[in-house]
């Protein structure tokens, strides 16, 4: 008998206190100054996960003003980049016929060019319109039962990213072929976090993060002028930490195939799909992106996740530095690129 299992969860654990499961806000003093600097947080569910915003630096009104509209701007995306809602931007695409142009918000077409942008680098190893195979393997892991030849050909087929036309001095969205479904899962936290970062520094925040699931944002700083210290999860234990790393104005994504993945026949397979094959990627067990981008990030975490140490050059020079781990006889191995390094050192990384 086969036994299916699906967990969800984070990934990169940040070394602060990260709360799950409710919406609240809260003030955190610091232990030692005159006046105390107060680190304020905010965790609400929104694009399938649990978003944190922490800011400091700032009073308790400026605060809460700043984590409103960070807040505001995650739900005003979630909105347009979501598959479920059906009016969103990407159920508009999903649903045009070929050859129809689909009008879509900047921020969409913002994504969905990045996304472009990273399948290119990563020969489409990276590609959001995998839909069809997401699909195909959802139902394998939930079933129990894997899909045969002719149905993963048939779902491969509907995949690639050249199939849209993007269109940027008309905003458009152009379907080539039938069946398309766009999937943003691997890139939308990372921008959603970016996005609402951007909004907490317009309001004059220059010290938090935000948090989109494990795929982090940071703002520059610690509060006590330190780099933000966040753990990169062990894939064979997860929830201890395998490595520390130490980041300013840096977003930090990790995707792994310890926290989301299905049993079927007593096989593990990855949520992540490698396009080239239709089938679920057998790269390594965890990649931790550290980017200036959120978007970037996130799309560079599953594009490896694919390519393994084959995407090594192409990450590298698009300018993001990784960890890989690979896990072997119950032994981590690690793949990084040269620049990795200097975020394991506190103060190397300032920030520019
Ligand atoms: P997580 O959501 O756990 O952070 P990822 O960022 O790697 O992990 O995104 C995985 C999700 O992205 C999958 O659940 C699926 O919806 C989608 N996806 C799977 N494979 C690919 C791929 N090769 N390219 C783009 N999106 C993918
Ligand atoms: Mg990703």
């Amino acid at each position: 008998m086969s036994s299916i299992r699906y967990r969800t969860g984070l990934a990169v654990l940040a070394a602060l206190s990260l709360a799950f499961g409710v919406s609240y806000f809260r003030a955190i003093g610091s232990k030692c100054s005159t006046q105390p600097a107060k680190r304020f947080e905010k965790t609400v569910k929104a694009m399938d996960t649990f978003v944190t915003v922490s800011v400091s630096g700032v009073d308790e009104t400026a605060a809460t003003v700043a984590t409103d509209a960070a807040f505001a701007e995650v739900k005003r995306l979630e909105a347009r980049l979501s598959r479920f809602e059906p009016d969103s931007d990407i159920s508009m695409i999903n649903s045009a016929s070929p050859g129809e142009a689909v009008k879509v918000s900047p921020a969409s077409f913002a994504v969905l060019r990045e996304a472009a942008r990273i399948s290119e680098l990563s020969g489409g190893a990276f590609d959001v319109t995998v839909g069809p195979l997401v699909a195909l393997w959802r139902k394998a892991g939930k079933t129990g039962v894997l899909p045969s030849e002719e149905d993963i050909d048939a779902a491969r087929e509907k995949v690639s990213f050249k199939n849209l036309s993007l269109d940027a001095n008309s905003n458009t969205v152009t379907p080539l072929r039938e069946g398309i479904i766009v999937d943003l899962g691997a890139i939308a936290k990372g921008f959603v976090a970016e996005r609402a970062a951007a909004v907490l520094c317009r309001r004059g925040i220059s010290s938090g993060f935000v948090d989109a699931g494990g795929d982090i944002v940071f703002i520059g700083s610690n509060v006590d002028g330190r780099p933000w210290r966040t753990g990169i999860e062990d894939p064979r234990k997860p929830g201890t930490v395998a490595d520390t790393i130490y980041v300013q104005s840096r977003a930090v994504v990790t995707s792994g195939n310890y926290r989301r993945f299905c049993i079927i026949d007593g096989k593990r397979y990855s949520h992540v799909i490698d396009p080239r094959t239709g089938r679920p990627a057998v790269g390594p067990a965890g990649v931790t992106v550290i980017a200036r981008g959120g978007a970037t990030a996130d799309a560079w975490a599953t594009a490896l996740s694919v390519l393994g140490k084959d995407g090594c050059d192409a990450a590298r020079a698009d300018g993001v530095e990784f960890l890989m781990y690979f896990v072997k006889d119950g032994e981590i191995n690690r793949l990084e690129s040269e620049g990795f390094a200097a975020f394991r050192k506190e103060g190397s990384n300032d920030g520019r």
